[in-house]
């Protein structure tokens, strides 16, 4: 039993939504911010519990714009429980469910079926994204009025992009008078023609039909275009080429309202991860050589695209970093290449994957952290993603140089998709609050592990 009060001791406050970075205590009442004192306190004050965060980063806890949760439809690869427990364990206190469920969040009956249920069994917060389109078909607009009043923060039919343009400036229209952006999967279908990796080199080896660039920066440009017209909202996805960053930082110079995501995954790996060698190139490929595991939409690239993107988060270019987490089950991945899932499992280790980037000095760790909540915050237009006074407790404790190897097999997710087992990682979530509760603590699993085992 948690008292009401608690305060988190010692830490280095970081909230770059106040301008706050400095050792200090950081004091909890009714599942609310109260204070983050000026420097730590003596002693700690009567009647409250104590989270010891000495040597560790204290921050706001990191929103999620992006996340597949199975759920419902596919409750064998996660269950909103399962995946709120992945995201509890990686720092994530706000998750936004994709709507490719089954039946499809195209309808409010089944945005508060999630909602509740998430209320319910979740370890942390779930907001929900409806459908642009009915069943996700590309054809028929949902009814965005009616899926904005049950509570969607967006709209995508992500997984599938909008084709037909004139149904895409529709969108743009109707939800921006709902205030709401379109979240559009930037993919032109017709320059896919069945490439299931990036096209190049690697492709080639592999004799794997490839994706061209393009596919991504033809419709981001179009999209562009149509939030032009329309005086739209227009929030790209998982943005992965070069050339699309090129296009959001025209975009943002025209004043248009764009913003723009990246995952870890396309932060970190390029498409020498697909040989299954952890980015190494091999010499030789034997036939069975590649890692369905590194199977993703959009595909991994080239490291200028890597760069390129690395750049563009720094710069503002791109304004968040969301997880496009795409739990699977092994069935989707042991098989051909070709017949695999497009998708990656990402909760559990995107804060240990992006903290390399501050490692490697391309951007200071406020930055890192502002690019995890205050920026997707304001995206969403939603009161988290800050420690201010009288915001709800949501707050994860950071170790950024804390190495760790990742384990899929113990990870709180259902599925295990991730092409980075056995890569060790320097940065780990080491306690993540949700509302003045501990929902993740990695020091007392710790603890229940030794002593299940002993
Ligand atoms: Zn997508």
């Amino acid at each position: 039993m948690q008292s009401n009060r608690t305060v988190i001791r010692n830490g280095r406050v970081i909230d770059p939504s106040q301008g706050i970075d400095r050792v200090a205590d950081l004091l909890i009442a009714d599942g609310k911010i109260s204070e983050i004192t000026g420097s730590p306190l003596e002693r700690a004050p009567d009647g409250h519990d104590v989270i010891d965060a000495s040597g560790l980063v204290v921050a706001p806890g990191f929103i999620d714009l992006h996340t597949h949760l199975r759920d419902p439809g596919y409750e064998w690869k996660e269950t909103l429980e399962t995946g709120t427990q992945a995201a509890a364990r990686g720092g994530f206190t706000t998750l936004c469910a994709m709507p490719n469920t089954d039946p499809c969040q195209d309808s409010a009956a089944v945005i508060d079926d999630v909602t509740r249920r998430a209320a319910r069994t979740g370890a942390v917060r779930v907001l929900t994204i409806g459908a642009i389109t009915k069943g996700r078909q590309g054809k028929n607009l949902a009814p965005m009025g009616e899926l904005a009043e049950a509570g969607v923060i967006g709209f995508s039919d992500d997984g599938d992009p909008v084709s037909d343009p004139n149904i895409m400036r529709q969108a743009l229209s109707y939800a921006s008078s709902l205030g709401l952006p379109i979240i559009n999967h930037a993919e032109e279908r017709s320059l896919v023609r069945g490439g299931v990796m990036s096209e190049g080199e690697v492709a080639t080896r592999l004799g794997l039909p490839g994706v061209p660039a393009s596919a991504e920066a033809v419709m981001i440009a179009r999209d562009i275009e149509l939030t032009a017209l329309t005086g739209g909202r227009l929030h790209v996805p998982h943005v992965s080429t070069a050339a699309s960053v090129a296009l959001i930082r025209v975009a943002k110079s025209r004043g248009l309202k764009v913003t723009a995501e990246v995952t870890p995954h396309h932060l970190s790996l390029t498409d020498s991860w697909v040989y299954g060698l952890h980015g190494e190139v091999p010499e030789t490929v034997p036939p069975e050589a590649y890692d369905t595991n590194a199977k993703v939409n959009p595909p991994l690239r080239t490291a200028a695209d890597v760069a390129a993107l690395i750049e563009a988060l720094a710069d503002g270019t791109i304004d968040v970093i969301a997880t496009d987490h795409a739990p699977h089950a092994a069935t989707d991945k042991v098989c051909t290449f070709n017949e695999a899932a497009h998708g990656i499992n990402v909760l559990e280790t995107a804060f240990g994957q992006v903290m390399r980037l501050t490692h490697a000095g391309f951007i200071s760790l406020p930055e890192l952290i502002r690019r995890l909540t205050e920026h997707p915050a304001a995206i969403l237009g939603a009161e988290t993603g800050s420690l201010a006074k009288g915001r709800a407790a949501d707050i994860v404790l950071l170790d950024p140089d804390a190495e760790w190897t990742v384990r899929p097999e113990s990870f709180a997710s259902l599925s295990r998709n991730t092409p980075l087992a056995g890569v060790t990682l320097r940065g780990r979530v080491v306690a993540t609050v949700f509302g003045g509760n501990t929902v993740w603590d990695v020091r007392t699993a710790a603890a229940q592990t030794e002593v299940a085992t002993s």
